[in-house]
């Protein structure tokens, strides 16, 4: 491997990490921490954009754009000529700085958001490289500098609205790791993505919703936890819940080794890290894969940006050595 550690950084390392999610944000990120606080577009000037919770969701992509770069020209006050890099984190599939799927954002779906926003941000003086990833693989990186793994490859697993699946450091490919299949059943049909099988059709919070049309995934898990009387459909698919976990990661572990994964995001309050890690002990039977680490740790919004920050950099820093 030639990736550089932590001991090899230059003295101050000053980047900037974007998150776009249901709102964007911006931090200023001095040697992989974050200085002062995070700026956050919409501002919170107009109540009624709080309370419609996702305005990304209508806002073109022309707007988008210059929201990012008004919170970047902001975070970067003073520190212009300084920044090494500017990372911009987006729930979809990115590619050479174009948005190749973003289901929650389908108005970026085509956008060369990195083109879009290097224009912007020129504009205002700021000439730093810019680098776009997805942001599963900005908590990752976010993870991996936190817990100073930057030396190791690391994944996670990400359980909310969809199954996010990252890695750092990022590597070329696509990583749709959340769309991998699981179950050969062919009446597993809840992906939003229309395929068959998928985790993210067992897994996903709106894929929980479709198949319990009548309970919400809390209910679900709480009737299938009861001490008395557990409810069996419900409790089928706790168990089909975790089965699909340790196969998903299971796949991973076969296609690419043992190491690091971290599970994060809104729905591991339904985890029982036990369960999954029988299921999983009886998925990986080779004694050489058998290292692997599972670590549950909060999300939040800093560590992605902190990530969004750090890829970008350790992009930059790739390419230039190429
Ligand atoms: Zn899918």
């Amino acid at each position: 491997m030639t990736e550089k550690t932590a001991a090899d950084e230059p003295a101050h390392s000053k980047t900037i990490g974007v998150v776009l999610s249901d709102h964007i944000c911006a931090g200023l990120i001095v040697d992989h921490a974050l200085q002062g606080s995070l700026l956050r577009s919409p501002r919170d000037t107009d109540p009624q954009d709080l309370e419609d919770g996702n305005s990304m969701v209508e806002m073109p992509t022309e707007a988008v754009v210059a929201a990012i770069c008004d919170l970047v020209v902001d975070v970067a006050k003073g520190h212009e000529s300084s920044i090494t890099a500017v990372g911009i984190a987006i729930p979809g599939l990115v590619r050479q700085g174009v948005v190749e799927e973003a289901p929650n954002l389908p108005q970026l779906k085509g956008a060369r958001i990195k083109d879009l926003v290097a224009r912007g941000l020129t504009a205002h003086n700021i000439h730093a490289p810019l680098v776009v990833v997805n942001d599963a693989d900005a908590m990752a990186a976010g993870l991996a500098s936190i817990h100073g793994k930057l030396d190791s490859f690391i994944r996670v697993w990400t359980l909310g609205t969809g199954i996010g699946y990252g890695v750092y450091p990022s590597e070329d490919g696509v990583w749709e790791g959340g769309h991998c299949v699981v179950s050969v059943d062919e009446k597993e049909n809840y992906c939003g993505c229309g395929g068959r099988g998928h985790l993210e059709g067992i897994m996903g919070h709106r894929a929980m919703r479709l198949r319990f049309l009548d309970m919400e995934p809390e209910e679900v898990f709480e009737a299938a936890n009861r001490r008395h009387n557990p409810d069996p459909r419900c409790l089928e698919f706790k168990h089909l819940f975790h089965r699909a976990l340790a196969a998903g990661t299971a796949s991973s572990i076969h296609f690419r080794g043992a190491g690091k994964f971290f599970l994060t995001g809104y729905n591991m309050r339904f985890l029982d890290i036990n369960m999954l890690k029988d299921y999983l002990h009886q998925m990986v039977k080779m004694s050489s894969l058998q290292s692997y680490m599972l670590e549950v740790v909060d999300d939040d919004e800093v560590t992605r940006a902190i990530g969004a920050a750090v890829a970008a950099e350790h992009v930059t820093r790739r390419d230039s050595y190429r």
